[in-house]
């Protein structure tokens, strides 16, 4: 923070909740009510409103934040106003980079809570203060925290939420919550237990349920979810001992969803070693021995599960089905063959498959992608042909000009409109002419600036954009060193030279298509290849059946390349 030492007229405003839930909507509405009321206090017009919803102030990268600071740097208003300084980041360490930022392209960051600074004292006060709160709310989370475990040791339920087959009954003023059987669910549940003995694997259990319509209680697809299954299996609340304090939030190591904007950070979740939970008695449902009985059968289906090193894919990770999905080896089926299987069946599960291709004979699928791959890199001309379709194929390529037209017009349009916000607030009456003036001048000076600057780039005359490639010699040389690195490669190898030139394998029984990048060094760009490896025989990439309705077809777009 420091010292306000400017007019301000034109704000945005900022709001931040972590959750979505209700009580968060009225906590944001009375945010924004009180955000509003401080403005007309002092006289401040709203020109911009940023909300972010279900986001944790530990978090800096949020949608509307990040809109925030981009459109600081056009000036359209002279301040930000946040109800407090949690709203804007929950760290001091954040709120001060943002309010720097801000301050740096001129623009004041103020708090309904907090009255801006007048003095240094009171720049130093806030700092303080700033450290304190962080302080404080570690405080309150962790008295927080002592006071679930403290209800948990006292053997109370702690959340709200019950396990299948129970229900949480709420506390009252005399009674602490518990749990009590859910009429409706627990028939459900005691056959899942009967079927989980029976010997039935898990994805037989769901099928059953399916089957009999028993759907769980919350699900996007209405069925039920192996992991939902397996963790339902294994708690031991149905044995009577609910548990608290099992697992804690850490950020993933290898998060599955790779995403711009993450509402908290901590997604993953890490178990405590057994004997530090907290167990908390509670009605046994179901009988203790069925209940570790089903452990070792999921313990022996684990063991079972276990494919991991078995056999042998190339092209694993690589390969997809022509109906978009991607393939995976599935190990021998009913015969002696390895398979790449589409993976639709096990995305649509326990509903039925929509994809009607077969799986393809993986040791014959990888031979033939592989007598490509080894085609490909040893042999100088096969590379050039690639090289020059390539060169030919591509559209021809004009130089960018030294200033992109395009972004320079969109600077124009968005410098337009701020001006006609000026003068809306300037008809309304709500500006006199001279600021009017000191605020659209700037403006309407940038955008002459800016049309010359296009005037100038549609005179300037266009340069072809030379291509750089791998001379004869080069590709010689490659190919050369491919032949001698190719002799005697363990799968390991091959592999690791599939992973590093194939992008991506599309292939059903009949053909593979297989598109990827050149291996040449980095200096000439990434130039890609694409072949087609067809079966020379029916009996090739599946020996199980051959259908001829596959014969002429021609599938799917590739990426940047018609194929001869
Ligand atoms: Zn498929």
């Amino acid at each position: 923070m420091a010292i306000l030492n400017k007019d301000i007229k034109f704000i945005a405003v900022y709001g931040r909740v972590s959750t979505s839930t209700q009580e968060e909507e009225q906590t944001i509405r009375s945010q924004m009510d009180a955000i509003r009321e401080f403005a007309k206090k002092n006289g401040y017009e709203i020109v911009q409103i940023y909300e972010d919803e279900g986001y944790s102030g530990d978090v800096l990268e949020r949608p509307a934040l990040d809109q925030l600071r981009l459109d600081a740097k056009n000036k359209m208003w002279d301040a930000v106003l946040f109800y407090d300084p949690d709203r804007l980041a929950r760290r001091y360490y954040y709120q001060e980079l943002v309010m720097d930022e801000l301050r740096s392209l001129g623009i004041e960051s103020l708090f309904v809570t907090i009255p801006p600074a007048k003095n240094e004292e009171d720049v130093l006060m806030y700092g303080i203060r700033g450290v304190f709160s962080q302080y404080e709310r570690k405080k309150i989370s962790e008295r927080f925290r002592m006071g679930k475990l403290r209800k948990a040791r006292e053997g109370h339920i702690i959340g709200t939420e019950a396990p299948y087959g129970l229900t949480y009954v709420h506390k009252t003023k005399d009674e602490q919550g518990y749990n009590k059987i859910n009429d409706a669910e627990i028939d459900n549940l005691r056959l899942i237990f009967k079927l989980a003995d029976d010997g039935y694997t898990i994805r037989g259990i769901i099928k059953k349920l399916q089957e009999l319509g028993i759907p769980p209680r919350k699900s996007k697809r209405g069925v039920w979810n192996t992991s939902t299954l397996i963790t339902l299996l294994r708690n031991r609340a149905y044995v009577g001992k609910s548990h608290f304090g099992a697992s804690y939030a850490v950020e993933p190591v290898n998060p599955i969803k790779k995403c711009k904007y993450k509402k908290i950070k901590k997604t993953s979740r890490k178990f405590h070693p057994e004997d530090k939970w907290i167990i908390i008695p509670t009605p046994k449902v179901i009988n203790e021995d069925l209940f570790d009985r089903v452990q070792e059968k999921l313990k022996v289906n684990k063991l079972n599960a276990d494919r991991s090193t078995k056999y042998e894919y190339l092209l694993s990770k690589k390969i997809h089905c022509f109906c978009g999905c991607t393939r995976s080896g599935a190990g021998p089926q009913k015969g002696k063959n390895l398979y790449y299987r589409c993976n639709d069946r096990i995305y649509k599960f326990p509903l039925p498959a929509t994809c009607e291709e077969g799986g393809m004979n993986a040791k014959v699928a990888d031979k033939l992608v592989w007598r490509e791959i080894e085609k490909l890199i040893t042999s100088p001309e096969v590379m050039r042909w690639h090289i020059e379709r390539w060169k030919n194929g591509r559209p021809a390529k004009i130089k960018a000009p030294l200033v992109n037209v395009e972004s320079l017009k969109k600077e124009i349009n968005k410098l337009t409109k701020e001006a006609d916000r000026y003068t809306q607030l300037f008809g309304a009456g709500l500006l006199d002419i001279d600021s009017y003036k000191k605020h659209t001048d700037p403006v309407n000076d940038k955008v002459k600036l800016l049309n010359e600057q296009i005037q100038k780039a549609n005179q300037e005359p266009q340069i072809p954009d030379d291509v750089f490639l791998p001379s004869d010699e080069g590709i010689e040389m490659l190919a050369k060193d491919s032949a001698e690195l190719v002799k005697d490669l363990s799968f390991v190898r091959k592999q690791a030279i599939v992973r590093g030139i194939v992008d991506r394998a599309v292939g059903n029984k009949q053909m593979i298509q297989v598109s990827g990048f050149i291996p040449v060094p980095i200096s000439y760009g990434r130039i890609p290849f694409s072949v087609d490896a067809f079966k020379p025989s029916p009996f090739l990439l599946d020996n199980v059946n051959f259908c001829a309705k596959y014969r002429n077809c021609r599938i799917t777009k590739r990426r940047e390349i018609n194929a001869v």
